[in-house]
């Protein structure tokens, strides 16, 4: 009898900031495993989707989008960037369709001269009318020849299916990576860090959400409840008392917010405990970013 044939590969997602790479893949995986704001750098790691069927497995990198570092966290966010290009077997390049420059020179050429295909995606065209639509998808395929190009909503869900199909199809032969029932690489600590995360960035203002990070210490599920004790560290003690806020209310409320996205996400009951410690100048500190997760 002749085996069924299989089929699976790195599908890695890359783009300027705020192009909409997490609605992407949300969007495909059907899980909100990454974060999406309106603020830019808001996802600061490689962060996998695991997509299985019975015949393939595909597996998606969200990715920060590309910027010039300014101090050591961003430029491990752009290893990560690297890492998800040369490890592709199939490279999506992300652009918005308001967005004017390119201003990644260098990160186009590596997708220019990438040896695996490459998907050239419009992304945000709800925002947007035909024509405009039309002039763009011919610039992008003067600009990448090689790559297919499609406008898409990854808000609205316009073309998700379509695209699905199209990866699918471009897979190359191969085993599975992870076991089929695994959604992500990243672990239970990693999300409920991610949802606190995502709620700072949305009710503070200015640099507090990028002096911020989040370890959770303690996660202890059982039948009925998941206990969590997470602390999120800033840079100075200015920014404690502002993340604590009057009376400790700021504080209540990201903490009230992340625990109804978690408990929706975990589907269990969730008893969540917040503190805010100060780690002097984290983000420059090799060490420090070591311990959550960074490389360089
Ligand atoms: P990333 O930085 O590339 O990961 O972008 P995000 O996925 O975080 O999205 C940035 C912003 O663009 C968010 O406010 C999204 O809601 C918005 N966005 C993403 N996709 C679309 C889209 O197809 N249409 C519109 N109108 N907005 C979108
Ligand atoms: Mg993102």
């Amino acid at each position: 009898m002749k085996e069924k044939k299989h089929y699976s590969g790195f599908i890695s997602i890359i783009g300027n900031p705020n192009v909409g790479k997490s609605t992407l893949m949300n969007a495909l995986t059907g899980i909100n495993l990454s974060i999406i704001t309106k603020k830019a750098q808001t996802t600061r790691h490689r962060i996998l989707g695991i997509l299985s069927g019975d015949n393939y497995q595909m597996v998606l990198s969200d990715t920060p989008g590309i910027i010039k570092p300014a101090y050591q966290m961003q430029n491990s966010m752009m290893t990560f960037v690297k890492e998800a290009i040369n490890d592709a077997d199939i490279l999506i390049y992300m652009i918005s369709i308001g967005e004017k420059d390119i201003n990644n020179e260098s990160y186009l050429k590596r997708i220019k001269n990438s040896k695996v295909p490459v998907i050239v995606l419009i992304n945000k065209i709800d925002e947007s009318n035909q024509y405009d639509v039309e002039k763009s998808v011919k610039n992008w395929k003067n600009i990448l020849p090689k790559a297919s190009v499609y406008p898409i909503s990854a808000l609205k869900n316009f073309f998700m299916k379509e695209l699905l199909e199209i990866l699918k199809k471009m897979l190359p032969e191969g085993q599975e990576f992870f076991p089929k029932d695994q959604i992500t690489d990243k672990p239970e600590r990693f999300f409920v860090n991610e949802a606190i995360r995502s709620e700072i960035l949305s009710q503070y203002n200015k640099e507090i959400p990028y002096s911020v990070e989040v370890e959770t210490e303690e996660f202890s599920e059982d039948d009925n409840i998941i206990k969590i004790l997470s602390v999120i560290l800033v840079e100075r003690e200015t920014q404690k008392g502002i993340i604590i806020g009057h009376k400790g209310q700021k504080l209540k409320s990201v903490g009230t917010a992340s625990r109804k996205v978690l408990e929706h996400f975990f589907q269990k009951k969730i008893f969540m405990q917040l503190r805010v410690k100060v780690l002097k100048n984290w983000r420059s500190d090799k060490n420090q970013l070591k311990r959550f997760g960074y490389r360089n």
